[in-house]
């Protein structure tokens, strides 16, 4: 055994969430044999939550385009020409009722993401208020708005946020190839704003973007090296975009090196405490129906059925898969093929974020 797994199983032997992991160990894990690495996985995963339970969120977007920032995979962005349309922050009515239908529908955690640099402390009053009102209908909230200041972050926890999104996106190697318009650090900063008025994070990055499978483990690294590890950590994959700078660099991962990626995230950063949140995942339905209704209606193809899971879900669907130190998740993108993320889910166990 090399000296690398060597001081990974010494280290594992802990109660406690390693911080000191290095870019040797994750890459050490990620050259094992590909069923060893998946035993380790499941194994982190099997101790910390019910390996057959999932938890479903879903997705809106209350504010889309016109974004001041120049992320290269997003067609939210002003900079590029994309065709999408940019639209005011909706009315809470409209987020409330979209909420309350997703909740009808299973889900326990929903999202609200605006296309902000910042938010205006006039529209973060309106956010609050959505947060609230989806808080009141019994729904775990999550938001994703942009940079924070600390009295933004603290405001949202006090109207009822549970999680605040900010990702990392990639390496801080491969950073500045894709966003230029705000730094590493500025999102770092906001992730300690968040932390420190009590929100949990969710935070990750994206694949597919033209970076190297070192650049993948970096980012892993620099998220399971934080002083408190994201409750979720969302691995996207990227999903082409035309007239983003991305589609001139995107190279696909093939599924067996998205499967390794995920399962380092699993034991890089996993809690090694039972989760307080295990319960929730308990109530959680399991997506069973949705999977196989998702099959059914990709092997007709797409805008024909009547199945509930839409072609949308098929492209959009969000899994979480793993803990670090409770969840992670990434993107099924691909239409007619959600085997890659149905058998990451059999990795790790996952959360499935479907687009309200
Ligand atoms: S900040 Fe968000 S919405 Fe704006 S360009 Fe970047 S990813 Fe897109």
């Amino acid at each position: 055994m090399s000296t690398s797994l060597d001081s990974i199983d010494a280290a594992n032997t802990s109660d406690q969430p390693r911080r000191d992991w290095t870019r040797a160990e994750a890459e050490a894990l990620y050259d094992l044999p590909f069923a060893d690495l998946i035993f380790r996985a499941q194994g982190i995963h099997r101790r910390n939550f019910d390996p057959n339970h999932v938890e479903t969120a879903s997705l809106l977007s209350i504010k889309t385009g016109g974004c001041p920032e120049d992320c290269g995979y997003c067609s939210q962005s002003a900079h590029y020409e994309t065709g999408v349309k940019a639209t005011r922050l909706m009315d809470r009515s409209a987020v409330v009722a979209t909420a309350r239908r997703a909740r009808d529908a299973g889900a326990s955690r929903f999202c609200m993401a605006a296309a902000w640099r910042n938010p205006k402390d006039k529209d973060l009053d309106r956010v609050c208020e959505m947060v609230a009102a989806v808080k009141d209908l019994g729904m775990e909230t999550c938001a994703t708005l942009g940079m924070l200041t600390g009295d933004q972050a603290r405001r949202l926890q006090q109207a009822g946020l549970d999680f605040y999104n900010h990702n990392v996106d990639t390496s801080p190697e491969f950073y500045g190839q894709i966003i230029t318009t705000r730094t590493l650090q500025d999102r770092i900063d906001t992730l300690g704003h968040a932390r420190e008025a009590g929100l949990k994070i969710c935070c990750g990055g994206i694949v597919g973007m033209g970076e190297q499978v070192g650049d993948r483990l970096g980012m892993l690294m620099l998220l399971a090296t934080l002083s408190v590890h994201p409750e979720s950590v969302p691995i996207n994959l990227w999903n082409e975009v035309k007239g983003v700078p991305v589609n001139d660099t995107a190279e696909r991962p093939d599924p067996i090196a998205l499967v390794r990626m995920i399962a380092v995230a699993r034991i890089s950063a996993a809690d090694h405490q039972e989760s307080a949140d295990r319960s929730r995942y308990q109530l959680a339905r399991p997506p069973r129906h949705d999977i196989q209704a998702g099959r059914r209606r990709a092997r007709r193809g797409p805008n024909r059925g009547k199945c509930r899971a839409s072609s949308r879900d098929l492209t959009l669907i969000r899994f979480e898969v793993g803990i670090v130190p409770k969840r992670t998740f990434g993107f099924a993108d691909q239409p007619g093929t959600p085997e890659t993320p149905v058998f990451i889910a059999f990795v790790t166990g996952w959360v499935l974020a479907i687009p309200a």
